[in-house]
């Protein structure tokens, strides 16, 4: 049954252009939405939206992972830092597309919410993902160079640390902008030291960034 609703909303994706690489639709298609979901989320699983995980935070809708997950062009064996954990939904889709030759690292700021992240990846066969708690707008400076950053919260502009921990050949995605209404998905391409090229991939709305080179939590 779920299984089927599962079926039904990648398939629904790929006719609307939102997934076309094999192995993120793959990973989509393996990994289990409603255990990402306090509760399981009920019917609404499998609907192409957010919906709430507590502390005021979200699961993203399935349609903005894809855009974010196409983006990166993520595969095999790639190094990943994730910033904003929440669920750790997104941190598994990825974890399924880089596989056990590659790494993720996902930060979250909420202890609560990485513990809960912790849980899910583990019950779900990705306990192998590392789950920091910290200011994830300071990236992770252990594991550095990234060959991709994904961060899932709306930051002012793209955290510098981020960008100073990105390899050379890297990619990086966030979504930028100043409120809820006016943001817009970003890539950034680290060509060589000191030349990165931006792309930018339509509007959307996240929760926002809060830390040291995101917003203050009192913005
Ligand atoms: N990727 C998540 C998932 O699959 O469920 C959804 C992420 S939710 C849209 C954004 C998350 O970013 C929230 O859990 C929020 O607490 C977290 N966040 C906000 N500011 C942060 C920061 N400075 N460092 C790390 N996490 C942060």
């Amino acid at each position: 049954m779920l299984e089927q609703e599962r079926e039904n909303l990648v398939e629904r994706l790929i006719k609307w252009g939102y997934l076309t690489k094999p192995q993120i639709i793959a990973a989509f298609r393996k990994v289990p939405r409603h255990e990402f979901i306090p509760g399981g989320g009920g019917s609404y699983a499998y609907a192409d939206q957010p919906l709430p995980i507590g502390k005021g935070q979200t699961i993203s809708a399935p349609s903005m992972i894809a855009i974010m997950m196409e983006t990166l062009d993520l595969s095999p064996g790639l190094r990943v830092l994730e910033i904003g954990t929440g669920s750790g939904y997104n941190a598994a889709l990825i974890a399924e597309v880089v596989g056990r030759k590659g790494t993720v690292v996902t930060v979250e700021r909420i202890k609560e919410l990485a513990d809960f992240a912790k849980e899910n990846l583990k019950r779900t066969g990705y306990g192998w993902v590392k789950v920091v708690t910290g200011d994830g707008s300071l990236g992770y400076e252990e594991g550095a160079p990234w060959d991709r950053i994904l961060v899932t919260a709306c930051a002012p502009e793209i955290p510098e640390p981020l960008i100073k921990q990105l390899k050379v050949g890297g990619k990086l995605g966030a979504p930028v902008g100043r409120d809820y209404m006016f943001q817009t998905w970003t890539v950034a391409e680290k060509r060589k030291e000191g030349e990165i090229v931006i792309t930018e991939h339509g509007g959307c709305s996240f929760v926002p960034l809060i830390g040291r080179c995101g917003w203050r939590s009192d913005d």
